[in-house]
């Protein structure tokens, strides 16, 4: 056991379930969990608190300025079993998945110099591996050479009850009209942006779990590693 660590990257459209399937496959494996639209999120709530959006001096070099100080981090929650985001000590874990981000985090992640500084994070988190990764770009960008590559879709429907369940629960008050509406448009801008875009890999397993119950999905991986990484 353990004697060959691997990456795992999954990467797919919008709620998914890659969060679910990447934190079933972690724990199972007791690797890493990385979820990187956490980071992205983050610097989403850093550009909405800089009044980034709402100024007429918005300007990507004084916001990359800000970006040179700040201090992103992945801390465990023991109390919750999973691990929390850090913007300079502060725990943004749950801010980060309210809507104001969530409109506003497929900008933020157009930007070159954004991806170029959460790249440069990821790989070093990953550099040792023996971690799940999960995003957008992992399998063709971050990690090319992942020994694992995972790419998910669902039916937009699907995707979305999945996403305003969650919200409501988190006491949002959302429609379902509008959640499709948000998923539809951050698919569109994740998949047609010019660096890093959302595309399936020519090595990825694809897993549609419009369907598929999470056991299924984890039995169909976890054939996989038996079969091609027997010794992790
Ligand atoms: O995975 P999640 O929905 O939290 O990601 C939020 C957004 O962050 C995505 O819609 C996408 O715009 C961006 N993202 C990205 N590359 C990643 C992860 C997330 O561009 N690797």
């Amino acid at each position: 056991m353990n004697q060959k660590k691997i990456i795992i990257a999954i990467d797919g459209y919008s709620s998914s379930g890659k969060s679910t399937l990447a934190k079933a496959i972690s724990k199972k494996l007791k690797y890493k969990y990385i979820d990187t639209g956490a980071m992205y999120r983050a610097i989403a709530l850093l550009a909405i608190r800089e009044k980034i959006f709402n100024s007429n001096l918005w300007n990507v070099q004084n916001f990359i300025h800000i970006l040179k100080h700040i201090n992103l981090k992945f801390k465990w929650n023991k109390k919750l079993n999973t691990t929390d985001i850090y913007l300079n000590e502060e725990n943004i874990q749950s801010e980060i998945r309210s809507l104001k981000v969530t409109k506003k985090v497929s900008f933020i992640a157009q930007i070159p110099e954004i991806r170029e500084k959460l790249t440069i994070m990821q790989r070093n988190i990953g550099k040792y591996k023996g971690i799940v990764m999960d995003g957008r770009d992992i399998g063709n960008y971050v990690f090319p050479k992942s020994e694992l590559k995972i790419f998910m879709k669902g039916s937009i429907e699907v995707r979305s009850y999945r996403r305003y369940e969650d919200l409501k629960k988190k006491g949002e008050n959302i429609s379902y009209e509008e959640v499709k509406k948000n998923i539809i448009y951050r698919d569109l801008m994740d998949t047609s942006r010019k660096i890093s875009p959302l595309k399936k890999s020519v090595d990825s397993i694809e897993i549609n779990n419009t369907f598929m119950s999470i056991e299924k999905q984890l039995n169909l991986i976890f054939q996989l590693i038996k079969k091609n990484h027997h010794n992790i």
